[in-house]
């Protein structure tokens, strides 16, 4: 029995994690695949103050290493059932089952997916989501990046340390990116743009060998084909990992419902990171997140056992 049960261990869930094991709660992180989330796709964090270039595999294991070093306790599994409504909140996992006073929903956002014929085929056989990952396989190549926002023209500057050129597909003629990026993005040689097109299929054999590009202004389909290997990364966003939540906590555009305490509609759980409806999805807000909820969950728990010292909200 946990007095807090975290599932994610992202920034957020590892820093609620962190707070929740320094306050001495027993405290439990659940983590479905490797610690960190989203970070431990991008080679350079750049804005996490205090740490300035930072890898955010390296951050990721550091707020893991504090986390642990306090007492809490991380495990893998992923969980596909959850039972909120009593005191005492069930969480199954395809490995474990788990059971808290208070659970913080941590899960963060996977990639979104461009939704075209071919795109699942050539997964890691010329179609990738993880720049950090994939890049070092087009050393020498070109490589095709999806995307306007920030997480495609950063990784698209990354790509560059590979590749001999990178390309940047965006559907407008106009980047979403933060001015910097695309600053930085417009003057690497190695950089350019096919505007107001978007990706419509990919074919190949063993691996990817076609890619085809359709202008959105004109209509037209150009089919692109390479002699050599060529890449192509997609980062167009992220969608909420809520399905198992679904009819059980308050939502919106399948993103958790939270107050400024990180509370979700049911009593002793709560939200944090990108998996809940907010308009700043970034490190540094995910790491506050967390941060709230803990704190918030720590109380609940005080709360609910008559033992919460007096002064605590002065
Ligand atoms: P994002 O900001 O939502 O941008 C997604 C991009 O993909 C947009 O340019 C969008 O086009 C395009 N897009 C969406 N759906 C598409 C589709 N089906 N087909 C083709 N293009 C599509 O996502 P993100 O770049 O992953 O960033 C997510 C959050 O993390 C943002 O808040 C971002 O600021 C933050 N982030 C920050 C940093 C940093 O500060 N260094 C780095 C990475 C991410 P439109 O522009 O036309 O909508």
């Amino acid at each position: 029995m946990y007095d807090i049960i975290i599932i994610g261990g992202g920034p957020a869930g590892l820093t609620a994690g962190l707070y929740g094991a320094r306050d001495k709660k027993k405290t439990l992180v659940i983590e479905k695949s490797v610690e960190g989330g989203q970070i431990t796709n991008t080679n350079d964090v750049e804005n996490y103050p205090g740490a300035p270039g930072i890898s955010g595999i390296d951050l990721a294991f550091t707020i893991k290493d504090q986390a642990e070093k306090f007492g809490c306790q991380i495990v893998n599994d992923d969980i596909v059932e959850v039972d909120l409504e009593g005191k005492i909140k069930k969480v199954k996992g395809k490995f474990d089952q788990y059971e808290g006073k208070v659970v913080i929903i941590a899960g963060g956002a996977s990639p979104r997916k461009i939704g075209v014929p071919g795109e699942e085929d050539f997964q890691g056989r010329g179609v990738s989501y993880c720049a950090t990952c994939d890049g070092a396989f087009y050393e020498g190549f070109e490589v095709y990046v999806v995307g306007g926002g920030d997480a495609a023209v950063e990784e698209a500057i990354y790509l560059t340390n590979f590749a001999k050129k990178v390309h940047i597909i965006h559907r407008r003629d106009e980047l979403r990116a933060s001015k910097d990026l695309q600053a930085k993005a417009f003057k690497n040689e190695k950089i350019d743009f096919i505007w107001n097109s978007q990706v419509t299929e990919l074919k190949g054999d063993k691996t990817l060998k076609e890619l085809y590009i359709k202008n959105n202004k004109s209509g037209d389909i150009e089919k692109i084909t390479k002699d050599e290997p060529f890449g192509v990364f997609v980062f167009i966003g992220y969608v909420p990992e809520t399905e198992i939540y679904e009819g059980k906590i308050n939502m919106k555009d399948g993103y958790i419902l939270t107050d400024e305490e990180m509370r979700t509609n049911i009593d002793g759980v709560f939200a944090a990171g990108d998996i809940r409806v907010k308009t700043v999805r970034q490190l540094t807000t995910a790491v506050g997140d967390g941060t709230i909820a803990a704190i918030n969950a720590y109380k609940y728990i005080e709360e609910q056992e008559g033992t919460l010292y007096e002064g605590f909200n002065e």
